[in-house]
Order: structure tokens, then sequence, then C-alpha cells
């Protein structure tokens, strides 16, 4: 078979593969945890079944405008001027299939061959390919200090002529680090002196901890909206749990917007009509989900975060939001990836490896599941890694023998 050189050189998503894995490996009966995944446990909010199931019932379920259903779309322009204090109209607004659809669509309107994209390193795992995918050439930064937060003369240095933007994602997937507010202006400020754009993926924009306030981008743009290369990306996936409806967004010029309407129209068509009426009932709903969901998952974030504190070999920072967690396991083992399957061989918890996310030595554990299952996998890991743990470990009613110490 031929296949071409994109799809030789594009690579699975792991965490989608790995969601795979621990659904085939409970199907045959085994015990897994699966710390790997990243979607929230709770329900659909009711305001988004009740306005999906009325399109549902009206039998009358058509194609859409490729950007989005006008009820959608005014809801993301409320959405925009409640939490972002920015005023938008509907044309600088597109709605997508997820958060990944816009970030592809709005990198398909940017890049021209060889362009390059800057983030900072850890970064989620599809940035990569997904500028590849555009055509362009993806260019990570790692702190010099090895810690998760380049600086932004770190980030500076590696713009150079061909640089088209830069992806910034805070709380970030994997780290669960937030960037500081200062290190968020001085981006935008540098984006909008170099005339780049600045995606930011605030997928995770409202999940953050310990009193903290989400950081708007917005705050630090001098410019106006229609003169901006400021794109700000959200979706109903991680706030509202809704990560199966498929819809995400992207708010920026009314010149890019029909850009990434124009390719999405030609790619995909509008997402699905249900999931964006879905949406629209999510957002214009009781929000009151959002604060249930952060406040579990700040209670997950310190039921991991103590057990990883007095883990001993392995250092962790404290995850700020989102619900990953990203500790060094390099005093265990240096390959992430073999670790990983270590951990998914011996005690059945999926995690998965920083080696995907642009930092070998880590492990990226999730927080969005149950209380339990975060209890029982790290006793799990504990167990496969430390040999002061105690050394007796029940998986069901298997008793496990540790003999690889
Ligand atoms: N950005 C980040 C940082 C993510 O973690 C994810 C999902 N894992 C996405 C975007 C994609 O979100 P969606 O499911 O809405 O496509």
């Amino acid at each position: 078979m031929s296949l071409s050189q994109m799809a030789r050189t594009i690579k699975e998503s792991v965490t989608l593969k790995l969601n795979q894995t621990a659904a085939q490996m409970r199907e045959k009966g085994e015990p897994v945890i699966h710390l790997g995944g990243g979607e929230p446990k709770s329900k659909t909010p009711i305001d988004a079944i009740v306005s999906c199931a009325a399109v549902l019932n009206s039998g009358d379920i058509k194609y859409t405008p490729p950007d989005g259903i006008p009820a959608l779309k005014k809801a993301i322009v409320r959405y925009t001027e409640d939490y972002y204090g920015r005023s938008v109209r509907p044309e600088n607004v597109v709605a997508s299939c997820g958060a990944k659809q816009a970030i592809m669509a709005a990198l398909i309107a940017i890049l021209d061959p060889k362009d390059e994209v800057v983030f900072p390193a850890p970064y989620w795992v599809s940035y990569p390919e997904m500028v590849k995918l555009a055509g362009g050439v993806p260019v990570a930064v790692k702190a010099e200090d090895g810690g998760f937060r380049p600086t932004v003369r770190e980030i500076a240095d590696c713009i150079g002529s061909y640089t088209k933007a830069i992806i910034l994602n805070s709380p970030n997937n994997p780290s669960g680090v937030m960037y500081e507010a200062d290190f968020v202006g001085e981006i935008v400020e540098l984006c909008e002196q170099k005339s780049l754009y600045l995606i930011m993926d605030d997928t995770y924009n409202r999940l953050v901890f310990d009193g903290r306030s989400p950081i708007n981008c917005y705050d630090y743009s001098k410019e106006d909206i229609e003169r901006s290369k400021l794109i700000v990306i959200n979706c109903v996936s991680k706030m509202y749990a809704m990560t199966g409806f498929r819809i995400g967004w992207a708010v920026g010029s009314r010149e890019l917007m029909t850009a990434m309407a124009t390719i999405q129209g030609q790619q995909t068509s509008g997402p699905a009509t249900p999931s964006q009426w879905a949406a629209a009932g999510a957002l214009n709903g009781v929000q009151n989900s959002i604060e249930a969901l952060r406040l579990t998952l700040q209670n997950n974030r310190d039921i991991l975060y103590d057990r990883l504190e007095v883990f001993p070999g392995v250092r962790a920072v404290k995850p700020q939001g989102a619900f990953y967690c990203f500790p060094d396991f390099s005093g265990y083992e240096k390959n992430s990836q073999k670790l990983a399957e270590f951990l998914l061989n011996k005690v059945r918890v999926v995690t998965v490896p920083g080696s995907e996310f642009g930092m070998e030595g880590h492990l990226r554990v999730s927080f969005c599941g149950a209380a339990k299952e975060i209890t029982e996998g790290l006793e799990r890991i504990r167990w496969a890694l430390d040999p002061t743990a105690p050394n007796e470990l029940y998986l069901g009613d298997r008793r496990l023998v540790r003999d690889w110490m």
C-alpha cells in the first residue's frame, strides 16, 4: 500500500489509544485503573440534554452553517462577554468539532509550508502533529531550569523569520501549571510587537484551584479585535464534562474566522447539529456544574499530590488547575514509555509517558476519575516501584508477588 508522507509521519494520539487499551483490558475483566484519561466523570448538564433532546424530538436535523448555528454563536458571544469582558460579534466566532478542530482550522488558516509554531514544553500531545498536518514546523521550547515554565526570553529566543504563531495552554496539559499573569501578558505583547498569531488554548481556563482566578489574555491586548492576531480557543468538553459532544470554538478577527469557516465548510461542514444545540444549552443554562467539577478536581488534586509528595524518589509540582499532574519518575526509570508499560503490565494502572509531551522521565497522571481510583492507583504504583512499600498487594482477589526487586 502506498501511503502519503504525511500519513506516515503523523503519530497516533497516544491518549486516545490508551483509552482504547484500558477499555479492552476492562472488557477482559482486568482490574484496570485508568489514570491516563482526559475527561471528567460528571454527567452532561441537564440544560444541555434538554436543548439537545428538543432538536432530536423535532426530527428536523439538517446541515448547519459551517461555523455554527446562530443560537450557539450567540451563546459564545455572551460567554466571551461574561468571562473575558470582551464584546465580540457572531462574525468573530467559529464553532467547531471540539477545541481540536478549532485549533486545526486556525493552523490551516494561518500557516504556509515551513512556517513555525512555537509552544512551551511540556505541551499537549497533539500540538506537534496538528502543526505538521497544517504543513508547518513545530518548535517546542524547553525551560533551561528543567521546569515546566520556559521564560519569555527563552520563548523569544526561539522566534525566527519563519515563526508564525505561538500556542499557550494554561492551565497546562500535562503539567497542571498555570502560567503567571505577567508571563501571559508579556507573551501577548511579544506577539503584538512581532505580528505573530497567539493561539490561547483556554480549554481548562475555568478549572483552576486554591482561589486563583482564570487569566484573561484580552486584559493584555492593545489591538482591536479586527486587527488582533489573538485566537482564543475554548470548548464544552472539559468544563461541562461534554467530551463526547465534540463542540469547541475559536474567537478572533472576522477575517480569520471567515477563513476558518471556509476551511471547515470544505472539510467537515458544520459540527453535528444536536451537539451544537447541546452546547448552546450548556452555555445558556445553570452554571453551577462548573464550580462543582472544579471543587471535585481540587479535592482529587489534593488526594493525588499528598501521595506523590511522600513517594520516595518522585518529584511532583502541585497542579494549579486542569486535571493532570506530571511527576518526575526518573529516579526509578528514565524511559517513560518503558515505565508506563511496566505499570500497566504489572499493576494494571494506565498513565501516559512524559515523552509524548516532550519531557522524558515524567508520567502524566490524571485526577479526573474517582478519588478511590486515585488512591488505589497510587498505592499500586508505589507497590510496583518503591522497595519500602508493603510487600503484599491484592488486585481484586488476586494476590500479587513482587519478584522484580
Ligand atoms: N487542548 C487541550 C490542551 C486539550 O487537553 C484537549 C483535549 N484533551 C483539547 C485541546 C481538545 O479538546 P476537544 O476534546 O474539545 O477537542
